[in-house]
């Protein structure tokens, strides 16, 4: 049965190429792709993808080597001085949310899950402070399951382009699962992120240089 979308309808043959012309692109420009954060394991993904809100992930890298050492596991940095870890995140920004977060988000963690990742969004999403997002980028990055998070990169692009007409993430996440097989989804979010980033930006999209125009709806191209 194909996928519908959150509208009830399903995708055309011309939707769905129009959509793998759009990935056969973004393969071009970027053959490989992975989040610019480093981590180690799906733990350490988890816990820099939350203290990369509102920061760089050059900050996030330079912090995350010395906060994993003072706390090797979700076990340690359960039991961690928030003082402690506020002063180790500090360089990132919303300092004491973020020490607060993380140290919650590893106390549910070592309760619920007795430490360990869980590999499926709707235990992911039972965690303190990891929403849908979070928890897709966690699965497709360090787990490659079938899982596409939306952020605001992936909003705009795809709502420019014509592969979806919604702006709530939710229904942009099912929209676009509708629209490709699901042995892609994992490599979309990362490589519309960075389209998003190089090409396509919020208030000056390099219409003029991009491999999409003859395919994108957007209706006011900068040509
Ligand atoms: S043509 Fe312009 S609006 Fe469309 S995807 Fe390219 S940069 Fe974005």
């Amino acid at each position: 049965m194909p996928r519908k979308r959150t509208d009830g309808s399903v995708p055309t043959r011309a939707e769905k190429g129009k959509a793998r012309a759009v990935w056969n692109r973004l393969v071009a420009r970027y053959p490989e792709i992975r989040t610019a954060l480093d981590y180690e394991s799906p733990w350490q993904l988890l816990v820099v993808t939350v203290l990369s809100a509102q920061t760089t992930d050059e900050n996030v890298n330079k912090v995350a080597p010395v906060l994993f050492s003072a706390y090797p596991t979700p076990e340690a940095l359960a039991g961690a001085p928030l003082s402690h870890v506020e002063n180790l995140v500090f360089s990132t920004g919303f300092y004491r949310q973020k020490a607060a977060a993380i140290v919650s988000l590893a106390q549910d963690l070592t309760e619920k899950f007795d430490g360990e990742v869980p590999v499926d969004l709707d235990e992911l999403v039972t965690l303190k402070g990891v929403g849908r997002k979070t928890a897709s980028v966690v699965l497709a990055e360090a787990f490659h399951r079938p899982a596409i998070a939306v952020d605001t990169h992936v909003k705009r692009t795809t709502n420019r382009i014509g592969l979806v007409s919604v702006a709530d993430p939710v229904k942009i996440e099912a929209d676009l699962k509708a629209l490709y097989p699901a042995e892609l989804w994992a490599g979309l979010s990362m490589r519309f992120i960075q389209f998003g980033r190089d090409v396509c930006d919020a208030r000056k999209p390099r219409c003029f240089d991009c491999e999409m125009v003859k395919l994108c709806d957007f209706e006011d191209k900068n040509l």
